[in-house]
């Protein structure tokens, strides 16, 4: 049984949490072990919708700030959350994990397309469902298209795991005063432009009433201690 208030989450891992120690790419060694705490969580019971972003690989941003046309660029942005989702997929299922993945952009010979209903008989069946390449269309980010998948899915928690522990009032890499909120509202983030998401993504999450719970997942056995309720984190959520 799940300790946890959550029956089905989504969770969101940064392209950058699969590269490790390496200045980019994939590390098979940290994907490994990202793919044991996305396991710990569902052997505790829960559904889970992963989302990989790319940033690890190519953001469309940086290929468009070197003069790339941005739309193409984000393209290629897109195609690197393949990667990596079909690199999470191979580790989920090293562990003995059934996965999927579902891709926005069709490739029929590495993935499934995105099929609302086909991903709700694999989460029924106990299989761990990637979707890949954000929304589909470039001038989104896959926090975007994290928060498009948890509301389809009718996820209970979109779970935000980074490099950093939760939300700052400022950014504690350059304030040492900077202070972390326990739970802040949605319109507060967006007011403030915390950086948490996108504001397309914040705003979908709002909408659809989904909490947002922004943790470190560079921390081993913090994803199964946020699920338990414990851990630190920021929950974004209304009337904060
Ligand atoms: N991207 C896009 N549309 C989407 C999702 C992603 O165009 O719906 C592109 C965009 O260029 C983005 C890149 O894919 O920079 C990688 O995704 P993201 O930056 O969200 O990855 P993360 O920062 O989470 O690693």
């Amino acid at each position: 049984m799940s300790s946890t208030p959550y029956k089905r989450v989504l969770l969101k891992l940064s392209g950058e949490v699969l590269m490790g120690s390496q200045p980019f790419g994939i590390d098979p060694e940290f994907v490994a072990e990202m793919a044991k705490e996305v396991k710990a969580a569902k052997d505790t019971g829960l559904e889970i919708c992963l989302v990989i972003g790319g940033g690890n690989i190519f953001r469309g941003m940086a290929g468009a700030a070197k003069g790339m046309d941005r739309a193409q660029a984000d393209y290629m942005g897109m195609l690197a959350t393949v990667m990596n989702a079909l690199a999470m997929q191979n580790a989920l299922e090293q562990l003995g994990v059934p996965t999927r993945v579902q891709s926005a952009i069709e490739m029929d010979k590495v993935c499934e397309p995105v099929i609302r209903r086909r991903a709700e008989r694999h989460l029924e069946k106990g299989r761990v469902v990637i979707f890949a390449a954000g929304v589909g269309a470039p001038y989104f980010t896959t926090d975007s298209g994290a928060a498009l998948r948890a509301a389809e899915m009718k996820c209970d928690a979109l779970l935000k795991g980074t490099s950093v522990d939760g939300v700052y009032d400022s950014d504690p890499k350059t304030n040492p005063d900077a202070v972390r909120y326990s739970s802040v509202d949605y319109d507060t983030v967006l007011a403030d432009n915390l950086k948490v998401m996108d504001a397309s993504a914040v705003a979908l999450c709002r909408d659809n009433a989904i909490p947002i719970v922004v943790f470190s997942i560079r921390e081993q056995g913090n994803l199964a201690a946020v699920l338990a309720g414990e851990g630190t984190k920021t929950i974004v959520q209304k009337g904060a």
